[in-house]
């Protein structure tokens, strides 16, 4: 079913925006890892948000995310891998393409830093989405740099098909098939030619044609190239535009202050932004 208004991300600017795109009748689906992977969830304490204090960052979060539901928002677990614009909105979360009229990007900020080689070698080896390419691959080796929970799950639907899965965290994880062999490090490397060659894992190279780099999230910039930065966050207009039609950003994803009010806020102005542009293309 397709939706008015693509929501990315669950944390506290996506669901501020789902709300209030609900309010104004927009059917919205909010695609997102569990509410609880929002950073906020860590914080113990939350003494600054207005009429809510004392609370912890789940506590605060649980409300969000219950608000969001009784507005009426569906909701999408998991990871979008791959998107696109072009006439449309249209999202992969593992197998399946979710499509919109119009995208709020509300992913926060990526904390994980890239491996070296790893932009170098992005679609020419290195690839975030193991149902996306992993056929691709069928009869090689690849290697998975297990970075989320669901990556033992990719490494072994990549098993499934054939590759020939080397897993590589910093501890095996629970849930990886018995046979993928399994190798510790944490100072990767991509290391290539015209392609991929091997991942060099803290020194020591690990021969492959692949490498799966799975991590929770996948940086918007990555996800839609075409999407302009300034200064390493995603650029908007003051009504959350960012320089792609129809597509707005809103909460950490645009700079600091990296505050829940101010992810609320934007991700309101956003949802309401979202709306205007909805009408005018009616
Ligand atoms: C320990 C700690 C304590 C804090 N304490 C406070 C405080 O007391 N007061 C305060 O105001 N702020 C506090 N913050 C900051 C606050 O958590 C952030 O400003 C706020 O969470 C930003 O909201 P957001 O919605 O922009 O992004 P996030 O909360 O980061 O939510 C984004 C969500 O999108 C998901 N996502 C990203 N990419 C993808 C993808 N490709 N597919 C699927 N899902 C994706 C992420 O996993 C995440 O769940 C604290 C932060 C931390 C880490």
């Amino acid at each position: 079913m397709s939706h008015d208004i693509l929501v990315l991300g669950s944390g506290p600017a996506g669901l501020a925006a789902a709300v209030a795109a609900r309010g104004r009748g927009k059917s919205v689906l909010v695609i997102g890892n569990r509410w609880q992977d929002s950073p906020l969830a860590r914080a113990e304490r939350v003494d600054n948000y207005l009429g809510l204090p004392a609370g912890s960052g789940k506590e605060l979060l649980a409300q969000f995310y219950d608000h969001a539901v009784k507005a009426g928002a569906d909701f999408v677990t998991g990871r979008a891998v791959s998107m696109m614009v072009y006439g449309g909105v249209f999202a992969t979360v593992g197998s399946q393409v979710y499509d919109g009229k119009a995208l709020i990007l509300a992913p926060g900020v990526q904390r994980q830093a890239k491996y070296p080689g790893e932009e170098t070698y992005l679609g020419r080896g290195v690839s975030y989405c193991a149902t996306c390419d992993g056929m691709l691959y069928r009869g090689k080796p690849v290697a998975v740099a297990g970075r989320s929970p669901d990556a033992p799950l990719e490494a072994n639907y990549l098993k499934s098909l054939g590759c020939q899965v080397t897993y590589v965290a910093a501890q095996r994880p629970e849930g990886l098939d018995g046979d993928i062999p399994f190798v510790r490090g944490s100072r990767l490397a991509v290391i290539g030619e015209q392609a991929v060659t091997a991942l060099e894992v803290d020194g020591a190279k690990l021969p492959c044609a692949g490498v799966f780099i799975l991590r929770q999230a996948v940086a918007p910039t990555d996800l839609l190239p075409q999407l302009e930065t300034e200064n390493g966050v995603i650029r908007v207009d003051r009504t959350m535009a960012t320089n792609l039609p129809g597509v707005f950003a809103a909460g950490d994803c645009t700079g600091g202050p990296l505050q829940v009010a101010k992810a609320v806020g934007e991700g309101h102005v956003a949802a309401l932004s979202a709306c205007a542009w909805l009408e005018e293309q009616s």
